[in-house]
């Protein structure tokens, strides 16, 4: 289920260098290139997925472990007190650049409000 020309499945494949943050047996998490907090971690799944809307009931499972990686993943990072966001953009309004699901972890400052 891995996509030829996708950016972050290359980085799954190791076609692509990344600062692996944490790994699981269906989760890669790595820090985003061009960060927009002092932490900002992308979290995909290693099966490609192009965005939330193109996911169904079948990966209630790994939708549940992509949210409880980013919690642990703040822990790791010392961020849990301070406070933390995690997002997926979803489409073209939502700013959505790369086609494969992903969700940011985004801390260590007073982030911005939304929207
Ligand atoms: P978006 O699709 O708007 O949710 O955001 C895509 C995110 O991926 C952006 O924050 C980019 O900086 C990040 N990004 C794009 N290419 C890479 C890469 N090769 N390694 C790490 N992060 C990336
Ligand atoms: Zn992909």
């Amino acid at each position: 289920m891995s996509q030829s020309n996708c950016v972050f499945c290359k980085i799954i494949r190791g076609e692509l260098p990344a600062k692996k943050v944490a790994e699981t047996a269906n989760l890669l998490a790595f820090r985003d290139i061009n960060p927009q907090a002092p932490v900002h971690i992308l979290i995909v799944p290693k099966k490609h997925f192009q965005n939330l809307a193109e996911v169904g009931e079948s990966e209630k499972e790994i939708l549940g472990e992509i949210i409880l990686l980013a919690k642990k993943i703040a822990q790791q990072e010392g961020i849990e007190k301070t406070g933390y966001r995690v997002l997926t953009n979803t489409g073209a309004n939502a700013g959505q650049i790369v086609p494969h699901l992903h969700f940011h972890l985004l801390g260590g400052k007073k982030l911005g409000g939304i929207g």
